[in-house]
C-alpha cells in the first residue's frame, strides 16, 4: 500500500498506529568500511536489530577494499597474466569464506553453494582470452565484491534472527552498456522494482549498491563508490521516508578530520550547499547521490556506525544556517597555462574549442581563470588525460604545465582563516566571491 493512501478508517486507534507504522520505508547503505572484519558484521547486525519490525530496504558495498582487489585481478587478467589473476582471485575468495565461516553455522553450506556459484562465474571468465574492452571485462569481475558481501551478511542475519530477504540488484537496476560509469535507465528500472513489489511487502530487504546490467544480462557499475547512489535511486523510485548512510565518522564534518583536528560536525546541510561541497571535492557522499534524493525531497541522514546514538548529519530541502566554513584540499592539481600562438584574443571561439577538448578527454577544470590572451586551468592530474589534452591544445597554443600544486577551497570562509591557512604558502592562482575562496599553491 502507498503510504500517502494509508488507512482513513481508524477501526481502533492502536490498529490505526500500527498500520501506519509499518507503512514507513526506509532505505540504508553500509559501506565498505562498516564490513571490513568480523566484528564490524555484527555491529551491522546490531543496528538492524533495532529495524526488524520496519520496512528497510538494505544496500551494501563490497567488503572492506575487496574493490581495489578485484581491479588487481581485472588489471592481472587483460594484460594476458591469466595465472596472476587466478592466484590474486584466490585470495579474495579465501578471504570471504574465511569470513563466512565464522559468521555462519545453520546456513553456511547453503551459503557456500551460492558463493561458488559466483566464484565460478568469476573464474570462467578469467580462463578466456581477452576479446572485449577492458571496462567491459572490469564489470564482470568487479561486481562479485558486493554480490558476496550481501550474500554472506544476508545469511548472518537470517541466522540471528534478523529475517531479511536478499536479492540481485541487477534483476532491478537497469544500464546502458557504457561500462564502469554506467547509466541507469530510469524507466526500466522503475518498472522492474514496481514488479517486484517490494514496496507492498514490509520487512528487511538486503541487495547490493554500485552494480547493474544491461538489458542483455551483462553486469555493470555505476562509477567507484557508488552505492550511495544506489541507495539514493531505490529511496527515489520507492518514495522512502528517508535515506541513511551508515559511515564510520560522526556525520559531515566541516574538514578532513585527518588534516584538521580542530573540524567540526555539521549537523544540518541543504542540498545545494552538499552539491557545492562536492562539486569543490569534498568526499561527502558520492555527486550523483543528492539529485534523486532533492526531487522527491527525501532527507539524507550520514550517521556513524560506530555509534549510531549520535544524531549524526540530516541532509535536506530546508536551507543550512550558519555553517561554519568548509574546507576542501585537493593535492595533485596540475596547472595548464595556455597562450594563444597568434595573439588572438581568448573569446568564445577559443574557449568552446578548448571546452569541446575537456569534455572528449572527460576531465573537469578546478578552477580556470582568463586573460586577453592567456588563460590558466587546473585540473586533477591524470597524467594520461593531461598529456593528451597539452597535446592536443598545443596545436593552437602555447602550453606550458606546472605540477604538484594544492588546491584549497574554502566555503564560507573569513578573512583570517584564509590567512592563516595560506601561511608561507606560494600562491599562484586565487579566486574570491562572497561564498567561496579557491587558492592554488606550491
Ligand atoms: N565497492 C565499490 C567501491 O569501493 C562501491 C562503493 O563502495 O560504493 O567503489
Ligand atoms: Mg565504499
Amino acid at each position: 500500500m502507498n503510504k500517502e493512501r494509508a488507512p482513513h478508517i481508524s477501526l481502533h486507534p492502536h490498529f490505526t498506529f500500527y498500520n501506519l507504522q509499518y507503512q514507513r520505508m526506509k532505505v540504508f547503505k553500509f559501506g565498505g568500511a562498516s564490513l571490513s572484519s568480523v566484528e564490524r558484521i555484527r555491529n551491522v547486525a546490531d543496528i538492524l536489530s533495532l529495524y526488524t519490525k520496519e520496512h528497510v530496504i538494505v544496500i551494501m558495498s563490497a567488503m572492506g577494499k575487496t574493490t581495489n582487489a578485484l581491479e588487481k585481478v581485472v588489471e592481472a587478467f587483460y594484460s594476458g597474466n591469466k595465472e596472476e589473476a587466478l592466484r590474486l582471485f584466490q585470495l579474495i575468495k579465501q578471504s570471504h569464506l574465511t569470513t563466512a565461516k565464522y559468521l555462519l553455522v545453520t546456513s553456511y553450506n547453503a551459503t557456500l553453494e551460492d558463493l561458488n556459484a559466483f566464484f565460478t562465474e568469476v573464474e570462467w571468465l578469467l580462463h578466456d582470452k581477452a576479446v572485449q574492452s577492458f571496462d567491459y571485462y572490469y564489470d564482470q569481475v568487479v561486481c562479485c565484491g558486493e554480490l558476496l558481501s550481501s550474500r554472506i551478511v544476508s545469511a548472518y542475519l537470517n541466522e540471528k534472527g534478523i529475517t531479511n530477504r536478499w536479492f540481485d540488484v541487477r534483476d532491478i537496476i537497469r544500464t546502458d552498456n557504457n561500462f564502469r560509469e554506467a547509466n541507469i535507465d530510469w524507466p526500466a528500472t522503475k518498472e522492474n522494482l514496481i514488479r517486484s513489489n517490494i514496496q507492498n511487502n514490509p520487512g528487511i530487504y538486503i541487495t547490493q549498491g554500485f552494480i547493474g546490467s544491461t538489458d542483455q544480462n551483462e553486469s555493470t557499475t555505476l562509477g567507484r563508490e557508488g552505492s550511495d547512489y544506489t541507495a539514493a535511486v531505490f529511496a527515489n523510485i520507492l518514495d522512502a521516508d528517508d535515506l541513511t548512510i551508515w559511515k564510520d565518522v560522526e556525520g559531515v564534518m566541516s574538514a578532513d578530520p585527518k588534516l584538521f583536528p580542530s573540524a567540526s560536525l555539521i549537523n544540518q546541510l541543504s542540498f545545494s550547499e552538499v552539491i557545492e561541497m562536492a562539486f569543490y571535492g569534498a568526499q561527502v557522499i558520492h555527486p550523483k547521490t543528492i539529485k534523486p534524493l532533492q526531487n522527491k525531497k527525501i532527507p539524507l541522514h550520514v550517521k556513524s556506525f560506530l555509534d549510531p546514538s549520535l544524531p549524526g548529519t540530516v541532509i535536506s530541502d530546508k536551507s543550512s544556517k550558519n555553517l561554519p566554513p568548509v574546507i576542501v584540499i585537493k593535492a595533485n592539481q596540475v596547472l595548464i597555462h595556455l597562450q594563444s600562438k597568434d595573439f588572438s584574443f581568448v573569446g568564445e571561439r577559443l574557449m568552446s574549442t578548448l571546452y569541446q577538448l575537456f569534455a572528449e578527454l572527460n576531465i573537469k577544470p578546478n578552477l580556470i581563470q582568463t586573460a586577453a590572451i592567456n588563460l590558466q586551468v587546473c585540473f586533477d592530474d591524470r597524467q594520461d588525460k593531461i598529456e593528451h589534452l597539452a597535446q592536443m591544445a598545443s596545436e593552437i597554443f602555447d602550453v606550458q604545465l606546472e605540477k604538484n600544486l594544492t588546491l584549497l577551497t574554502i566555503r564560507h570562509f573569513t578573512e583570517d582563516l584564509l590567512a592563516n591557512m595560506l601561511h608561507e604558502k606560494d600562491v599562484v592562482l586565487m579566486q574570491k566571491n562572497k561564498e567561496t575562496v579557491q587558492a592554488l599553491y606550491r
